[in-house]
């Protein structure tokens, strides 16, 4: 090799570098991204909760690698995952969801498959343990895509999804948390301020967002909405396009004022721009959530098809996860 000409090496580091990406292109790759919610715990506000919210994050995201890495489904892994958050009380769905200003739950969710531009959502629902599967089901056992209240609680019962009394989600830190943001409306009543909604009013909604080893993108988001919210109010999270989106291009899942994510169709905006503008996965989120946006209004997660993540927010922080078969793994809450 001493006297093999230069160009014979150059030759040789070429092959070797041809042959190492054709196999890394050649196996198969998944990604995952994970939200707990904007309007996160502000830095050094609750010592207590903070390493809790990180455990729970950390236990979900472990699972969600241990799936894909075994070859599950985006789709079953998301619902899954969500499945564990909705249990988790610190967050806002299912168990631990915020309330209404009457006091009650009212959960939204969403579900849809990149890979078949299938969906389903529910909202409105009071008494369904994991919103998350209900809306799985209105996608694989009905011709409709959302279905709310009552309606749906009886098909939940029809496919076999649990039910439990409204009473069971809801925990103390949440009532305290609805006093405090009906107090805080009587003050700004009483001074004649302009109510803007509260950045105290959202904890937690969850989603996901998944690439899968045979190349399948699927999103899920699941929520309580935002607490004091008005009985019968609808957020973002079960608008297909607004909080909850996935197609061949990415898959997206959003936190934050829903009513902002609706007017501006953010979810399905961040595909389209990757696929009309050109632009990159981290250049499309940012521009919905810095620019179109305003400052506050949250966050969201996405994953395009090459598996690569963006995870923007305009919140004081969002409690988020992200890993990837490339070694990518990490728990956030704020920049740190
Ligand atoms: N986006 C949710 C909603 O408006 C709330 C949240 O993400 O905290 O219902």
């Amino acid at each position: 090799a001493v006297g093999m000409p230069m160009g014979l090496w150059t030759i040789g580091v070429l092959l070797v570098v041809i042959a190492m990406t054709g196999c890394s292109a050649a196996s198969p790759r998944w990604a995952i991204a994970i939200h707990g919610g904007a309007g996160a715990i502000k830095k050094g506000e609750a010592p207590e909760l903070e390493p809790r919210y990180r455990e729970a994050m950390r236990r979900v995201l472990d699972e969600g690698k241990k799936r894909l890495a075994a070859g599950e489904a985006a789709l079953d892994v998301s619902e899954a995952l969500v499945r564990m958050l909705e249990d988790d009380e610190l967050f806002n769905a299912g168990r631990g969801a915020v309330l209404t200003e009457r006091g009650e739950v009212e959960l939204d969710a969403a579900i849809m498959d990149g890979a078949t531009m299938q969906a389903g959502a529910v909202t409105g629902v009071q008494t369904v343990r994991h919103p998350i599967t209900l809306a799985r089901r209105v996608m694989e056992r009905t011709p409709h895509v959302l279905l709310i209240g009552q309606g749906a609680e009886a098909f939940a019962d029809e496919a076999g999804v649990e039910r439990v009394a409204n009473e069971w989600f809801i925990t103390p830190r949440r009532r305290e948390q609805l006093e405090r943001e009906l107090k805080r409306r009587a003050r700004e009543k009483a001074s004649a301020q302009t109510t803007s909604a509260s950045t105290d009013a959202r904890f937690g909604t969850v989603g996901v967002v998944a690439l899968d080893r045979s190349g399948r993108l699927a999103a899920a988001t699941s929520t309580g909405g935002m607490t004091g919210k008005r009985p019968g109010r609808v957020g973002d999270a079960p608008l297909i396009g607004s909080g909850t989106y996935a197609n061949g291009t990415a898959a997206v899942s959003c936190t934050g004022t829903g009513e902002q994510f609706i007017r501006h169709a953010v979810a399905s905006g961040v595909a389209a721009r990757i696929e009309l503008a050109g632009e990159n996965v981290e250049m499309a989120a940012g521009h919905f959530v810095f620019r179109v946006l305003n400052t506050g209004d949250g966050g969201l997660i996405a994953v395009d098809r090459q598996g690569r993540i963006a995870m923007p927010y305009s919140s004081a922080g969002m409690y988020r996860a992200a890993a990837d078969s490339a070694g990518r793994d990490e728990v956030r809450i704020w920049e740190e």
